[in-house]
């Protein structure tokens, strides 16, 4: 078999789950620990490792949430954001819709219009700068439940930065029901944002119905149990929801046991739109790059498949019928000139 990962790095991609905080590199984790010497996060890249190892779900939002504590001034959201479209721009990734939480930050008390600033500024800076064209998905951290809610729909609706154009929900899923998010997800669709919560991540197929029906999930976060039901597959297939699939961070958190029985193989069988993507990259030790890599070989795919792969991440993205045009041509010029070799 020939080796991808050459063609996969050059790959114009787009990459439509990933989180902000959970983007983190080591390198910057490490500088903001040491920045604020009150943090149990070690500021070592080597002791980050470890700290990195999860033994659940649970863990892992435990893990999160201290480096979240680590973003406290714009100055360190804009130094984030910022330094996540470089790492972006070395996978050649062109396009990301980022899911920024801004109640964890504003909570924290960073100003409210400093962090909105602070990530239009990084965003505007990159795109100059490494061409990386960023859009921002605000969550709900749904562990922080309806105040957090209120929020973060307060925080997305009235100051509305540019780059805005989708609303989500994140967190951990048991003990969360999706419903009661349900007027918060009506006001933001009804403000024109999209619809994206996470779901079926670590609960059953029931979770992404929720999604579907009470917060008119345009895009499914995870949806990982959604092969436990034909139903529910057939359905996103026929209306061409796609599931926004993360193969690493499932084994990380242990929503998936074995890499190899992951359920992208089912999904894709059914008809669904399958993206890739890579949800809190360096946490789980991986990129985009990587998640391509285990996609292929997860799903028996050579170049043509992977470059398909990748215009599946265009067409369920939010980008305008010309930006979609534009990518899918690159990744098309960019495959035939790969080919022709
Ligand atoms: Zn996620």
């Amino acid at each position: 078999m020939t080796d991808l990962h050459p063609f996969i790095a050059g790959l114009p991609k787009a990459e439509l789950h990933v989180h902000h905080v959970g983007s983190a590199s080591p390198r910057i984790v490490a500088e903001l620990a040491a920045r604020h010497a009150d943090s149990k996060v070690p500021t070592d890249p080597e002791a980050l490792a470890d700290y990195f190892t999860f033994t659940d779900f649970a863990h892992f939002i435990d893990v999160y949430l201290s480096v979240v504590d680590l973003i406290r001034t714009p100055e360190d959201v804009r130094l984030l954001t910022f330094e996540i479209a470089r790492d972006m721009a070395r996978q050649n990734i062109r396009y990301a819709e980022l899911t920024v939480t801004p109640f964890s930050s504003t909570s924290r008390g960073i100003p409210e219009l400093g962090f909105m600033e602070a990530i239009e500024d990084a965003r505007k800076s990159a795109e100059a700068e490494f061409g990386v064209v960023l859009r921002w998905c605000f969550d709900i951290p749904g562990e922080a439940g309806l105040p957090a809610a209120e929020e973060t729909a307060r925080l997305a609706l009235d100051l509305r930065p540019e780059g805005l154009i989708a609303f989500g929900l994140g967190g951990p899923e048991i003990g969360v029901p999706r419903p009661q998010f349900k007027p918060y997800f009506d006001r933001a669709i009804a403000a024109g944002l999209h619809s994206v919560p996470h779901a079926g991540e670590t609960t059953g197929p029931e979770t992404i119905w929720d999604a579907l029906r009470e917060l008119g999930a345009e895009r499914i976060g995870h949806g990982t149990s959604a092969v436990q039901d034909p139903e529910l597959l057939a359905y996103l297939a026929e209306h061409r929801i796609p599931l926004e699939v993360c193969p690493t961070s499932n084994i990380a958190t242990r929503a998936v046991l074995d890499l190899d029985e992951h359920p992208i193989k089912a999904m894709v069988a059914a008809g669904v739109l399958v993206t890739v993507n890579s949800d809190d990259p360096p946490m789980f030790g991986t990129d985009l790059n990587q998640e391509y890599g285990v996609a292929a070989r997860l799903l028996g795919l050579d170049e043509r498949d992977l470059a398909d792969l990748a215009k599946n991440g265009v067409e369920a993205s939010f980008l305008d019928t010309d930006g979609k045009k534009r990518l899918t041509a690159e990744i098309d010029a960019y495959t035939a000139q790969w080919l022709a070799r």
